[in-house]
């Protein structure tokens, strides 16, 4: 009876180890052909965060692509650094911790360069000019910008959250005077239902929007001058030198301004 126990036992074990063996070794490979064949594709891939609610730098054409300034010129350079440019659409708050993490290679996303940022980020070589702008409604009583900022006004201005058209505005008209949104576009439709007096955004995404809703204008007096940049994770410069020598042939053979041309007419 002894024998035959023990004989059950050592052949249980058995199968259990030889269950085991098994196990080890299958995850084994599994893991180590995942592994390989992952990283010859990311190897390759060049993710791109960015928030596709920026027109002409990135939005949505009629179906599911991204397109615009930024998506075209992203291209451009991932073809020229012999990689494929994937596009990941995510909110606008969220690109610089996704960049700084590893999770995506670099944040494109007529993102401004400042110091602010560089704390956690490095930035590329810039590849375009901006500034910030203020959308009013037609009628409004705001008729410079300081209107909107002199001593005991109390209007109201929409924002794109963490953007730098929030931090400046949070910053002269205070807290209380600011109502972030999640996206340019939301903060233009509460601008249309009157729940803020302005919105305060970069001037192209505002001539886009000013020209797809009816009833508002853009201030001339323009608010502050700032750069575009693409971040990259602060250990990554690897890619970041990478980036800047192809960014730099593409705007010395024109590429660039191509780009920008084909998004942006002179009115
Ligand atoms: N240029 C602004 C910034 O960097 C806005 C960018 C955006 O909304 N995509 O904060």
């Amino acid at each position: 009876m002894k024998k035959v126990l023990s004989f059950i036992l050592a052949a249980v074990m058995l199968v259990s180890l030889a269950a085991l063996a098994g196990c080890g070794n299958n995850s084994k490979t599994a893991t180590g052909n995942d592994a390989a064949s992952s990283a010859e594709q990311t190897e390759n891939v060049l993710t791109m965060a960015t928030n596709a609610s920026f027109p002409p730098y990135e939005f949505y054409d009629e179906g599911t692509e991204i397109v615009g300034i930024d998506a075209e010129i992203a291209k451009a350079i991932a073809e020229d650094i012999g990689m494929k440019l994937e596009i990941v659409d995510i909110e606008f708050d969220s690109i610089v911790t996704g960049v700084q993490t590893g999770k995506y290679d670099m944040g494109m996303a007529g993102m401004t360069k400042t110091e602010e940022r560089e704390q956690s980020v490095s930035f590329s070589s810039s590849y375009a000019k901006a500034t910030q702008v203020v959308i009013v409604p037609e009628d409004s009583s705001i008729k410079t910008s300081d209107d909107l900022f002199a001593d005991g006004a109390t209007y109201k201005a929409g924002v794109q959250l963490a953007t730098t058209g929030d931090i400046y505005a949070t910053e002269d008209l205070g807290a209380d005077r600011v109502t972030q949104f999640q996206t340019g576009a939301d903060a233009v439709a509460a601008l249309k239902a009157g729940k803020v007096d302005c919105v305060i955004i970069d001037n192209e995404p505002a001539k886009s929007y000013v020209k797809a809703n009816g009833g508002l204008k853009i201030l001339d007096t323009e608010y502050v001058t700032e750069e575009y940049a693409i971040c990259f994770a602060k250990d990554n410069t690897e890619l970041l030198e990478k980036v800047n020598a192809s960014l730099e042939k593409l705007i010395a053979d024109g590429t660039v301004q191509k780009i920008v041309d084909k998004y942006i007419t002179a009115d």
